[in-house]
């Protein structure tokens, strides 16, 4: 029995094999490894494809998640609202500038964050709100940015897995204050190793983002402040201006699986879409009570399923500190217990969709 990936990364490179090789080469052969004009063309690329003034490469999702609350100056004691329900990087980001990340349960539909109980969280303390496109699904903008507005909160959006997603048919990309990407190869857009970046409209957040991830520095040897070494390199940069330009077709094909799961799948929760969004599915994901024996009778029969994901951030022991236990955040939790993700990728033959919804449908009649 052919086993059946959660996402073929390879046949996402083999499609594009010859334009990949090429760009790589390119860059390889123009003695230019840092920086440069391969880095400026995607930065300006994906900035005009996000509808967004500016585009700042960075090393990864986490950084440019960490160096934009740095450009907001956020500090030691600041608090930051958070989702209960993310990947532990949208939390890291927060302790990394010394803030606190402050937990505000999913809206149980959309399991984004859920705007009507983000201003029962704000303190005289809290200085930022992250909302994060969960799945490739745009969070509620409109009433977080009002809340905002109302209690002078920077907005920062995490998109690592909303590459392309429309928030009220505009894409993701410069609604909130700064807008942080990861390029990680599992991503909806996605590099051969890591990367990431920033969108906004706000010029003083890309040249602090961007001085900030070269030593503080804006001149060569001239340091305004301490930064760090965060980076896109310009190999990664052109295999991603590569993918860029098919980066819609993929959504659509996307789409078109994630339609058909919806359809033809029997005694499962699937993801419930706003009237607003037009998601990308960087992830399609099912919910059921008995989720950890589906997951294993699906692996017994070739199917490879993930889940995003298994710990809540604050039953991490990593966030021990903060002093939640289980029960704090039950929606998260919940979540946490009950969800699955199946295959979902550009590449995923028909056939092997056909098999996974067959073989879901036929265990969870007998579960
Ligand atoms: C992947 C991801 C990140 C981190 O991106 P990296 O490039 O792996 O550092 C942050 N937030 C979310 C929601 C992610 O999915």
């Amino acid at each position: 029995m052919a086993q059946i990936p959660f996402l073929d990364l390879r046949a996402s490179y083999l499609a594009l094999q010859s334009d990949i090789d090429a760009a790589v080469a390119r860059v390889l052969a123009s003695g230019w490894y840092i920086q440069g004009p391969e880095l400026t063309e995607f930065e300006q690329a994906f900035a005009a494809y996000c509808g967004a003034d500016h585009c700042v490469g960075v090393a990864s999702g986490l950084d440019a998640l960490i160096l934009s609350l740095r450009a907001l100056d956020l500090k030691q004691g600041d608090e930051v609202i958070v989702p209960s329900h993310t990947f532990i990087a949208t939390w890291l980001a927060v302790s990394a500038v010394g803030a606190v990340p402050i937990p505000v349960e999913p809206d149980a539909n959309s399991y984004n964050l859920d705007p009507d109980l983000i201003e029962a969280a704000i303190t005289p303390n809290t200085r930022a709100i992250i909302a994060v496109h969960l799945y490739g699904q745009p969070a509620d903008l409109d009433p977080i940015l009002t809340i905002a507005q109302t209690h002078n909160l920077a907005v920062v959006e995490d998109a690592a897995q909303a590459h392309g997603a429309e928030y009220k048919s505009r894409r993701i990309g410069a609604h909130g204050d700064v807008v942080c990407w990861s390029f990680y190869p599992g991503k909806n857009l996605g590099a051969m190793g890591d990367g990431g970046a920033i969108t906004t409209n706000r010029a003083d957040l890309a040249k602090r983002v961007r001085s900030l991830g070269n030593y503080g520095s804006k001149k060569k040897y001239v340091n305004d402040e301490q930064g760090t070494n965060s980076r896109l390199d310009p190999v990664q940069a052109a295999v991603l201006a590569v993918k860029l330009k098919h980066l819609d077709a993929w959504s659509d094909r996307r789409r078109e699986i994630a339609g058909r799961y919806t359809q033809e799948l029997r005694g499962v929760v699937t993801p419930h879409i706003p009237n607003w969004a037009n998601p990308v599915w960087h992830l399609y994901v099912i919910r059921h009570p008995k989720r950890d024996e589906l997951m294993k009778q699906l692996a017994d029969e070739g199917i490879q399923t993930l889940v995003h994901y298994p710990i809540a951030p604050h039953c991490q022991e990593a966030y021990r500190d903060l002093g939640y236990a289980r029960g704090s955040f039950p929606i998260a939790e919940t979540l946490a217990d009950d969800m699955l993700s199946l295959p979902i990728g550009p590449q995923m033959p028909d056939d092997h969709q056909t098999r996974v919804i067959e073989t879901v449908n036929r265990l969870v009649a007998a579960l």
